[in-house]
């Protein structure tokens, strides 16, 4: 049996989450299982880099691979699926797992999760962890009779692993339909220096910051700590962030080691876009604000004077 790792590259070599599952997939592999990172289109270009990592690498190169578009990855990885049966695939949570693990497991016939927090070898059979009902609780998860896909969310795991394995490198040519769907434009996803789905630490605002200007007060926490801006929902409606920093159900999901939110209510479509952060701290004037349930540090206060005042500190501390 195999564990699949879908591998998704960035500028300078693989995202963290990828190496998270790489590692993790080794972790939970029994002996003599194969752990495969697989790259497809221009992230097969790239792939060498994670010799070591697994014990074989598959390049999935053809035409319409990229841009990226879902259903011409579909048609590609699909039959290689078929024909290799892994136990499980895993993916990092984003845009195209998002896309593209649902219309895979519908195909197949496999089962899909998303979301997944953890993944573990218990008694000999692997499970995952997952949030339910909107992030109120937890559920372990374990598949039988069909494999499994499975997208997990950024800094879920230890992306440290030795890169001491013997790596076979694979080629396959595969020659998808085009895609149905044309791509018009693409933008970088933010300007951010850290990628906000990845980042350890994130600074979100809501509407309770009162002005596009003081989103200033979230950038320049973000920079002392060393993080990434989010905000919610409201303030992209509003028209003071774009879409691509929104935490939320229909935003980004984040899962950092300490996530800070000021002048942010705490709805349920906020939290569950943040609610596995380890570290919650939260900065709102009204005491009754849903977010304290969510948070381990709770600030009653203006956020637009706690903002600068924990800006200073942490530059003093660092200074
Ligand atoms: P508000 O709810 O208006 O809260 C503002 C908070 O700021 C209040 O708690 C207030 O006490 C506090 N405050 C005011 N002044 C200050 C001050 N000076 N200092 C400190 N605190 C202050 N929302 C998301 O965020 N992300 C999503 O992805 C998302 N997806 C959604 C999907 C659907 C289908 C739906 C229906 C809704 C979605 N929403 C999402 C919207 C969500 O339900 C909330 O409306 C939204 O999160 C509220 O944003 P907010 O907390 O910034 O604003």
């Amino acid at each position: 049996m195999a564990i699949w790792v879908i591998c998704e590259g960035q500028s300078d070599g693989f995202r963290r989450g990828t190496l998270e599952l790489v590692a993790q997939a080794r972790r939970v592999a029994p002996d003599g299982d194969e752990v495969v990172a697989v790259a497809v289109g221009a992230d097969a270009a790239r792939a060498d880099a994670l010799a070591g990592r697994a014990h074989r690498i598959l390049k999935v190169e053809g035409g319409h691979l990229e841009p990226f578009s879902a259903d011409p990855w579909v048609e590609a990885l699909a039959p290689l699926l078929e024909e290799a049966a892994p136990s499980l695939v895993l993916w990092g949570e984003g845009q195209r797992a998002r896309e593209v693990v649902p219309r895979l497991a519908a195909r197949l016939g496999w089962h899909a999760v998303m979301n997944g927090l953890a993944l573990e070898r218990r008694d000999g059979r692997l499970r995952l962890l997952r949030p339910v009902c909107g992030g109120k609780a937890y559920q372990w998860l374990s598949a039988d009779g069909a494999p499994l896909l499975a997208a997990f969310r950024p800094n879920s795991f230890d992306p440290e692993a030795p890169a001491d394995l013997e790596t076979a490198v694979e080629a396959r040519q595969v020659s998808p339909a085009p895609a149905r769907v044309e791509v018009l434009e693409r933008t970088e996803d933010t300007g951010q220096r850290v990628d906000l789905t990845e980042a350890q630490v994130v600074v979100s605002g809501g509407r309770g910051l009162r002005s596009p200007e003081n989103l200033k007060l979230l950038e320049e926490l973000a920079d002392a700590l060393g993080g990434a801006v989010g905000v919610s929902r409201a303030v992209v409606d509003a028209g003071w962030a774009d879409h691509s920093i929104q935490v939320g159900k229909s935003g980004k999901t984040v899962s950092p080691a300490l996530y800070i939110a000021a002048g942010i209510s705490g709805a349920v479509h906020h939290t569950m876009g943040m609610d596995t952060a380890k570290v919650v701290v939260a900065i709102n004037t009204d005491p009754n604000a849903p977010i304290f349930r969510y948070a381990d540090y709770g600030i009653v206060g203006d956020a637009l004077q706690v903002l600068p005042a924990l800006t200073r500190a942490i530059r003093e501390l660092r200074a």
